[in-house]
């Protein structure tokens, strides 16, 4: 994901990278699609602002009911880069933003592992289904169980009805 830093020019400019899951190494993840990366870059003089947005499916495991599913991962950031060699014309900036520094004879800026370090960070710790979702076993068994026990609970209020009635039917 490297941008020729000559090809950036001033002001807004727009790239856009899909990234395959092996270029980025990351081992526990399993992806089900190239990661797509839109990125706005800001440039004025020699500083550079990225604003970067991924989205890519993952493979997960639910920790829930162990069935596999989909997870659609979307997340953004950004990112300052500044020519070391010219602090002077520094802008300031807010304090969310990352900032990382390019040399003079740089040719590019490589995003991968900033993109790589945003994607880490936006894995949920539970993986689970979605609390609505059909799909995870889990939470249908919880949902049948808990109708099935009303409908055990529902004989024991039948019966005590017909008691009632009964003994109002002998007074
Ligand atoms: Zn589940």
């Amino acid at each position: 994901m490297k941008i020729r830093i000559s090809e950036i020019s001033e002001g807004m400019n727009h790239f856009h990278f899909d990234v395959d899951a092996s270029e980025l190494d990351i081992d526990f993840i399993k992806f089900e699609t190239p990661v797509t990366v839109d990125i706005d870059a800001y440039r004025v003089s020699d500083q550079i602002d990225f604003k970067l947005n991924f989205k890519c499916k993952m493979f997960f495991e639910c920790d829930r009911c162990l069935e596999p599913f989909d997870y659609l991962c979307v997340n953004n950031f950004n990112v300052v880069y500044k020519n070391i060699a010219v602090q002077r014309n520094v802008i300031e900036d807010s304090q969310d933003d990352i900032l990382k520094f390019y040399n003079l004879n740089d040719v590019y800026i490589d995003l991968l592992p900033d993109l790589r370090d945003l994607i880490i960070i936006s894995v949920p710790m539970r993986k689970v289904h979605d609390e609505n979702s059909q799909n995870c076993l889990a939470l249908n068994t919880e949902l049948n169980s808990s109708e099935n026990s009303k409908k055990e609970v529902n004989p024991v209020w039948d019966k005590l009805v017909e008691l009632k009635k009964k003994k109002k039917n002998k007074s």
